[in-house]
């Protein structure tokens, strides 16, 4: 009699103990019908993954579910790891109405906190869409993608894992034309773009951006005849690398990729002056290619023309072996379409250059964990790493527009998308939740 009460009482505590236990602590369990792995370009049958605390905890077929945990059934799907957009503008959107798709004006109309708010809305279309990394890299008015990135990373609000460069950093001007008046007296390439012009400035501008919350260095390394020369590049890599960032140029010229490839630079945004000389300076140096190759579905954001030089481009980049990221520069409105729908829309550029889905698929995952440099917290579905997943209906190693079709997200081990929709409460917290450092 005794004993049967000891056992009840004992039973009574196990059942306290277990309610008063932090979700946190919840174990997740879930049968994955197919798991895809990128790197190798093969897929396992029957997978049992098991998640605890946000982090995968052990993965195989045939494993022990413990008691109490919360069962996810993906029987009938794919899973993967999450895609990443290795060049995107989540706090820009230009638009044809009012500023006829011209971002000039854009940011002269809409402020830091519009632009803020947007960020956070293009975040969770790129996150429904499957992409749980996106870099985010510069455009974002006044620190709207450090503060877009703080808040996610708090717990406020669901979104993609940010890499941020914060202010685009270029010779006097940036990427704008502006008038003397308008330039000197009111500064209104600020914050747009950040001046630095002499070496000093080069140091202080990456001081700013870092103090002010990036994780990664944006500069125009051509978007001026003048440009920045071999060295002042060589400056900028030696001091974001004093803070542990790397350095992505933006490039549009054949002499701004030498000097930049001459230089060591990390990654190469856009492919205008990738020839195939480039490429092979690239390949040999392992530096990372961020083409943002527009599709020409997207009318009226490419021309004939500049499609048919992408996609010879990106197959050259290719064949030479150069490493590849998917990335979009996705800034603008698309009419019926969300910002996670027009990134995944470049596939159809990387189809029509020919790239092997498993080489598309590796773009799009571990390449993109590679050149943001999350590959030892985040990326691949491994025991130890941050719990972040997809599951689609197809194989997209068979056919790549499976990816089209994201029926489940999971990022921090926490469901975000459940049979095809949105299901994000966990997500929205009344106060950060984790901590409230900015870096
Ligand atoms: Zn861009």
């Amino acid at each position: 009699m005794q004993i049967v009460n000891l056992g009840r009482t004992l039973f009574q505590i196990l059942l306290f103990v277990g309610a008063s236990t932090p979700l946190a602590s919840q174990v997740t369990a879930i049968r994955a019908g197919r798991l895809i792995d990128p790197e190798t370009g093969t897929v396992a049958t029957n997978q049992i993954i098991l998640v605890e605390d946000g982090k995968f905890t052990a993965i195989g077929p045939g494993l022990a579910i413990p008691r109490g945990a919360e069962v996810i059934d993906l029987s009938d799907l794919a899973v993967l790891p999450g895609l990443v957009d290795a060049h995107n503008h989540l706090a820009l959107t230009y638009k044809q109405v009012p500023e006829n798709n011209v971002y000039y004006l854009t940011y002269v109309m809409e402020s830091t906190p519009l632009r803020a708010i947007q960020a956070v809305s293009n975040g969770i279309q790129m996150l429904t869409s499957g992409f749980t990394i996106v870099r985010d890299m510069g455009n974002n008015a006044n620190y709207a993608d450090a503060a877009l990135r703080i808040a996610i990373e708090q717990g406020w609000i669901p979104g993609p894992t940010i890499i941020n460069s914060g202010l685009i950093i270029g010779g006097m001007g940036g990427q704008f034309w502006p008038t003397p008046e308008m330039a000197v007296d009111k500064r209104i390439v600020y914050p747009e773009y950040l001046d630095a012009d002499t070496p000093d400035e080069i140091i202080k501008a990456v001081r700013q951006n870092a103090l002010f919350g990036a994780r990664v260095i944006k500069i125009c390394v051509d978007c001026k005849p003048w440009g920045y020369s071999t060295e002042e590049i060589r400056l900028f890599i030696s001091e974001a690398g004093k803070i542990g960032m790397k350095v992505e140029g933006h490039v549009q010229t054949v002499e701004g990729a030498r000097r930049a490839i001459a230089a060591g630079i990390w990654s190469i945004a856009h492919d205008r002056g990738l020839t195939d000389e480039m490429h092979k300076l690239m390949a040999e140096k392992g530096i990372w290619r961020a083409g943002t190759e527009t599709p020409i579905s997207l009318t009226g954001h490419t021309t004939p023309e500049r499609y048919a030089a992408t996609v010879t481009g990106l197959r050259n980049a290719w064949e030479n072996k150069v490493p590849l990221t998917f990335s979009t520069d996705a800034d603008y409105y698309v009419p019926g379409m969300h910002r996670g729908e027009v990134a995944i829309e470049f596939i159809e550029t990387w189809k029509a250059a020919g790239i092997p889905n498993t080489d598309i698929l590796r773009a799009m995952t571990v390449n993109g964990y590679r050149v943001s440099e999350t590959m030892a917290s985040r990326g691949p579905i491994k025991p130890g790493l941050i719990a972040d997943l997809i599951a689609i209906r197809g194989n997209p190693l068979e056919q790549i527009d499976a990816l089209r079709d994201v029926q489940f997200v999971m990022k921090d081990g926490m469901v975000f998308k459940r049979d095809g929709v949105m299901t994000p409460e966990r997500f929205f917290r009344g106060g950060p939740v984790n901590g409230w450092n900015i870096r």
